[in-house]
C-alpha cells in the first residue's frame, strides 16, 4: 500500500476516535444532570412525606389547645350555673354548657383522626427515609463512577490528540494538506471504497479507478464528494 494512504487511514481512524471521545465525554455532564435530577424527585417525595406529618402534629396540636380553653369555659359556666337567679338564665347557661361540649366532641374527634393520620404518615416518612438513603447512597457511587469515566476520558482524549499531531507529522505536506482540505469540508478525509462505491457518501466509481484503486498504490479521490479512497480486500479464507 502507497505509505502516505497508509498513514492517512491510520490518521482518519485516529480523528474518528477523538470524535468518539468528545461525544462521549459530552454525555458525562448530561449523565450527571439526569442522575441529581432523580436523586431530588426522591427528596421532593421524602420532603412531602415529611411535610404531611408536620401538617397534621399541626391541626392536632391547635385542636387540643382549643380543647383546653374551651373546658375552662364549661368550668367557668358550671360555676356561674350556681349562681344564676331565673329558669330563663338557668336555661341558656345550660345550653352555652351543651354548645361547648359539642365543640370538645367535635374536636376531640379531629384529635383522634389526626393521631391516627400521623401513625400512618409517620410509617410513610420512614419508608421514604430508608429509601433515600439508599438512593443517596448508589448516587454517591454512580457520581464517583461518573467522574472517573470523565477523568478516563479526558486523559484518553488528550492522548489521542497527541498521538494525532504524531502521525499527521509523519504525512508529507501535500497529501495532508489534500486530507486536510476535503475533512474541513466533509468531516472525514478518508472513505473505504466497496464494490467499487464509496462507503461515505455511497456514489458508485466508475470501472477503471476503481481497477485502479484496488492496487492501493496511488492516492485517488471520490469524484463525487471528494473523499480519499482506500481499498480494504477481504481476508484470504483458508481452506481446511
Ligand atoms: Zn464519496
Amino acid at each position: 500500500m502507497n505509505p502516505d494512504l497508509e498513514k492517512l487511514i491510520s490518521l482518519h481512524h485516529a480523528e474518528l476516535e477523538i470524535k468518539r471521545l468528545d461525544a462521549e465525554w459530552a454525555e458525562v455532564p448530561r449523565l450527571r444532570e439526569a442522575l441529581e435530577a432523580r436523586v431530588a424527585g426522591d427528596r421532593a417525595r421524602l420532603d412531602a412525606a415529611r411535610e404531611a406529618l408536620e401538617a397534621s402534629r399541626k391541626v392536632r396540636k391547635e385542636n387540643e389547645t382549643a380543647v383546653q380553653d374551651l373546658e375552662g369555659r364549661r368550668s367557668k359556666y358550671k360555676g356561674q350555673l350556681m349562681d344564676v337567679k331565673t329558669n330563663k338564665e338557668y336555661t341558656a347557661m345550660l345550653h352555652e354548657i351543651e354548645t361547648v361540649e359539642r365543640e370538645i366532641r367535635s374536636r376531640e374527634d379531629v384529635i383522634l383522626e389526626e393521631m391516627e393520620r400521623a401513625e400512618s404518615v409517620a410509617g410513610d416518612v420512614e419508608r421514604e427515609e430508608m429509601a433515600f438513603r439508599s438512593v443517596e447512597e448508589a448516587a454517591r457511587g454512580e457520581v464517583a463512577e461518573l467522574e472517573a469515566r470523565g477523568a478516563r476520558l479526558g486523559d484518553e482524549r488528550k492522548r489521542m490528540g497527541v498521538e494525532r499531531e504524531r502521525l499527521a507529522s509523519t504525512i508529507p505536506e501535500a497529501p495532508l494538506g489534500l486530507y486536510e482540505r476535503v475533512a474541513g469540508l466533509r468531516g472525514t478525509g478518508v472513505a473505504e471504497a466497496r464494490d467499487g462505491v464509496c462507503q461515505a457518501c455511497h456514489v458508485k466509481m466508475r470501472p477503471q479507478p476503481w481497477v485502479e484503486l484496488r492496487q492501493n498504490e496511488e492516492l485517488f479521490q471520490c469524484e463525487a464528494c471528494s473523499r480519499i479512497l482506500y481499498y480494504d480486500p477481504p481476508p484470504t479464507v483458508v481452506e481446511p
